[in-house]
């Protein structure tokens, strides 16, 4: 089992042995998943949100000046018909952290459910909730979870955040223990962090036990207190999805869209480290100028672009991992 101090040395690699972890990292995920990667459609359902991060644009504190939409249980039903017309059975609503969206995904669930005839993943990312509002949640249908802990060192967590990362840790348990399958993750290139932080952000993932782990390059984003930092360092970041895969060869580990905003091919480059899911973006057009989680020039991964990604690196689009008949993935 690779040891905190393993991993710190393993982000820090670089040329002709960076590129025998990515190899090392590939041949685990195809053990694992073949040549399959998990295609999820996405729709952002809202963005107002209540907590103020410092790397993100749709903080509280501007919340006024954004043009703000949520979306009711019709839209999102008619959002999960544009996904399964796509042949896609992962469908992942994300939103701002605000108490409402849990009446309104609560809604839709089980008609999406009866829509795919239940052969259907619906994947939430809608921040921290009650225990009880996670259990209607999955009471109405709802199969996983992605609630990133964005950084594993409480002082830095606060300082981003404004929120206590034992909040955080407290909804991932809840979210465990309810039988979520869970994600979270963390950002690499916020101020102040090391490598060591990130190692701990992976062996606090394993320990948790969740199913999903991703990592992120900062994006200094327009209209935040860090708008003027520099983005993370990509290659950090791929070494970090490296080391997840190596550290639990089951987990869905996603080639996520800031490695894109980041650097030309970065999504290809999050495949070739070992990455396992792409996200192809629903949002209708308008809500996706005002869902401003990196700004407004963020990239937006549509289908032409995913499938593209996909063939240069020789995989192909998935099902969900988590329903059907081989819903269960394996443990190491
Ligand atoms: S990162 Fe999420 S929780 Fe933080 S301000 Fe943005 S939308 Fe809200």
């Amino acid at each position: 089992m690779l040891t905190k101090q393993d991993m710190v040395e393993l982000l820090a690699l670089r040329g002709k042995e960076q590129e025998e972890l990515f190899a090392r990292a590939r041949r685990i995920r195809e053990e694992v998943f073949g040549t399959h990667v998990v295609v999820r459609g996405v729709t952002e359902i809202g963005n107002a949100c209540r907590v103020n991060c410092d790397f993100c644009p749709m903080r509280r504190d501007n919340t006024r000046e954004n043009d703000t939409f949520l979306a009711g249980p019709d839209d999102l039903v008619d959002a999960a018909r544009v996904v399964k017309d796509n042949g896609i059975n992962v469908v992942f609503f994300q939103a701002g952290e605000i108490p409402q969206t849990t009446r309104v995904v609560g809604e839709a669930l089980p008609r999406i459910r009866e829509l795919y005839d239940d052969d259907v993943e619906v994947l939430l990312n809608l921040g921290n909730k009650k225990r009880g509002e996670y259990a209607y949640l999955r009471e109405q249908g709802a199969t996983s979870y992605i609630l990133k802990h964005e950084t594993s060192d409480p002082d830095l967590n606060l300082r981003m955040r404004h929120e206590t990362l034992e909040s955080r840790l407290r909804c991932l348990t809840d979210l465990i223990e309810l039988g979520f399958k869970v994600g979270t993750g963390g950002i690499v290139g916020l101020p102040g962090q090391t490598l060591a932080h990130i190692a701990d952000d992976i062996v606090m993932a394993r320990e948790l036990g969740t199913h999903m782990c991703s990592f992120s390059p900062f994006v200094p984003a327009p209209h935040t207190p860090l708008e003027h930092l520099e983005p993370g360092d990509v290659d950090t970041t791929l070494n970090a999805l490296a080391v997840c895969r190596i550290v639990r060869p089951d987990w869905l580990i996603p080639a996520v869209s800031a490695l894109a905003k980041n650097r030309k091919d970065g999504q290809r480059s999050g495949f070739l480290a070992g990455a396992n899911v792409l996200t192809i973006n629903f949002t209708h057009g308008r809500n996706a100028d005002r869902y401003l989680i990196y700004g407004k020039e963020r990239f937006v991964v549509r289908s032409d672009h995913a499938m593209r990604v996909l063939d240069s690196v020789g995989l192909v689009a998935g099902r969900s991992v988590f329903t059907g008949p081989t819903a269960s993935t394996p443990r190491p």
